[in-house]
């Protein structure tokens, strides 16, 4: 339990007693929390970010009372309920100041939090002491408001965040919010946000103009940071901004609740933040009841991911790539999943980056490429024709992490090992693997070039490669980001990138793959333009191994039918 207790708190006094039990029992919690935080400030070990978002959360918390407290007002015969109100709207925005001014002169969070302390007991004494008298007699009344309102919390911890560099806008948004009856922190500095601990509940106002760093900026630093909060998007004028930014949320799978065109229509603003945060309340709850004790909700742990290695339990899915002109298999996809004993088949967003945050890339990729060339000698024993076969590819994920420099001789050991020719290997690497020292790279990539491999470059368009880069490095294929494709029909600007993608591949004397073909209408548009392979739902889902020949001999009945 609570160890500071109500009786250590500096200011708390039996002659601070309101009278009503609610109140007093807010101003009480109230108390405690000033008390605990100034603690927290004191120490010399805290963290300053901490320290600041305790201190907005405090406020918060305060605002959170000052709600009830006015709930309450408004249904007893409290005659001074503007006047109070009004009261609290000074109190929070002095409040709010001096802790930015704190924060801007980098001054002492404990004195906020004392200071804090001090104007709430004026507050008290002030205004508050005399509000039993109206309150009597109307009990069930105030109770009955009472359940209309939130405790006093930060109800479920989700913060509302706006950002803009306008400070006027700030503060509009901020009375909107208000209006809604919920509030928000405001910074004009996206830098500051930034700072912020950001949690996957939250919900950011996100002014997608800004001359520092601009929103889509912001969402790529959050996303980085491992943060996926809701966004809402507003933009000045260009409707290009709002559109890329949308498409950056997509590929990153960043929720964006909606978005606003300025001058916002305030009156739908109030209304869909009141529901976009009652939503999000609900989710809240709802994965909190259905969680079981032991949940699975935080991932795998490091632990897990070792035993998995150690235990083989890796297995991995194939996808086909068929020629579009031909229709003939070109080649498999090896997509990694991790077959859990208790907590069933796990997929590869769940794994890499944990494997990759704890530098054992190197570790997985080297089972997948064991996993994948067992599996495709077996293929070979199954299928015959050595006609076909000898041309299927297997293709193959590395990330940045894979990019050592042995690491072209350790590849090419295996499959001499097991007599497979190295051509017949594509491996992948996205442009953001290449992205960090595009130098150093370029030596790997020629070595596994010189050995025979083939290299794809994947999820292009979603990057940040220049054509120099393109130019520079030794790739032999173009694998188009599959959000492009997937929308290509509907949406003009990712039909213009695919198209552009694939122009650019036959310049560059690259082989185009189109992954996420969903559909035989997005298949047709893709020969039309010139694609050379096809991989996606419409052809096949990623399958077993076990299911890859049947799949296969399927497969090349039909063509050798349809022919
Ligand atoms: P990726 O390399 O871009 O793989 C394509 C992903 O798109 C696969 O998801 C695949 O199942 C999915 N996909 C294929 N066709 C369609 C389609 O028509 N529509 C839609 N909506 N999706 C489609 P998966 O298997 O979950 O893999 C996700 C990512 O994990 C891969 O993206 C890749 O970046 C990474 N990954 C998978 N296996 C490995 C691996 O062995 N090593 C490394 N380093 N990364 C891997
Ligand atoms: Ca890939
Ligand atoms: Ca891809």
């Amino acid at each position: 339990m609570d160890k500071s207790g109500g009786k250590d708190s500096k200011h708390w006094t039996s002659s601070l007693v309101v009278g009503v039990d609610a109140i007093d029992e807010d101003h009480n919690s109230l108390f405690k929390l000033f008390n605990e935080a100034r603690l927290i400030a004191e120490n010399k070990d805290s963290d300053k970010l901490l320290l600041i978002d305790l201190a907005q959360k405090l406020l918060l918390y305060t605002k959170s009372h000052f709600r009830r407290e006015e709930v309450i007002m408004a249904a007893s015969a409290y005659p001074g309920y503007d006047e109070h109100r009004e009261i609290h709207q000074r109190f929070v925005e002095r409040v709010q100041s001096i802790l930015d001014e704190t924060i801007r002169a980098e001054g002492s969070l404990a004195e906020f939090i004392f200071a804090l302390e001090e104007q709430f007991v004026s507050h008290i004494k002030d205004a508050d002491l005399g509000l039993a008298k109206y309150t009597a007699g109307f009990e069930n009344e105030v109770g009955h408001a009472l359940l209309s309102i939130e405790p006093l919390s930060l109800p479920n911890n989700i913060n509302i965040y706006v950002v803009d560099d306008e400070p006027q806008q700030v503060e509009l948004m901020i009375e909107l919010i208000d209006v809604a009856g919920l509030s928000a922190i405001g910074y004009t500095s996206a830098l500051l946000l930034i700072e912020q601990r950001i949690s996957n509940a939250d919900i950011i106002l996100l002014d997608l103009n800004m001359p520092d760093i601009d929103g889509i900026e912001v969402m790529r630093m959050l996303y980085d940071k491992g943060c996926s909060p809701t966004f809402i998007l507003i933009s000045g004028f260009d409707e290009r901004v709002l559109h890329s930014a949308r498409q950056f949320a997509e590929a990153k799978n960043l929720e964006v609740a909606t978005t606003y065109s300025k001058p916002i229509d305030s009156r739908k603003f109030i209304e869909e933040i009141g529901t976009l945060y009652a939503e999000k309340t609900r989710d809240i709850e709802e994965r909190r009841d259905s969680q079981p004790a032991t949940s699975v909700d935080d991932g795998l742990s490091v632990d897990e991911l070792k035993t998995a290695l150690k235990e083989h339990q890796f297995v991995l899915y194939y996808q086909p790539q068929v020629d579009i002109k031909t229709g003939g298999l070109r080649g498999f996809e090896a997509l990694v999943r991790l077959q859990h004993p208790e907590q069933g088949l796990i997929y590869p967003d769940q794994f890499i980056g944990l494997a990759e945050a704890n530098d054992m890339m190197p570790e997985l990729t080297h089972e997948v490429f064991n996993l994948a060339v067992d599996n495709y000698q077996a293929f070979r024993k199954m299928n015959g024709d050595p006609k076909h076969q000898m041309s299927i590819n297997v293709s193959i994920n590395v990330s940045a992490q894979d990019l050592d420099l042995e690491m072209p001789e350790r590849l090419a050991e295996l499959l001499i090992a097991r007599d497979i020719p190295a051509d017949l290997i594509m491996i992948e690497l996205t442009e953001t693997a290449l992205r960090t020292s595009l130098s150093d790279s370029l030596d790997i990539l020629n070595r596994l070039r010189m050995k025979g491999f083939s290299l794809s470059i994947d999820d292009f368009g979603t990057g940040y490669s220049s054509l120099v880069q393109l130019y520079k490095a030794p790739f032999t294929e173009l694998k188009i980001d599959l959000q492009f494709v997937m929308r290509m029909l509907e949406d003009k600007e990712a039909h213009a990138i695919v198209k552009i993608c694939i122009l650019l591949a036959k310049e560059l004397k690259l082989e185009t793959v189109a992954e996420g073909v969903e559909s035989a209408d997005v298949l047709n548009e893709l020969a039309v333009l010139g694609c050379d392979i096809a991989q996606g739902y419409h052809i096949a889902r990623p399958m077993p191994f076990a299911e890859c020949s049947e799949w296969y001999i399927k497969y090349q009945q039909q063509l050798d039918l349809d022919a």
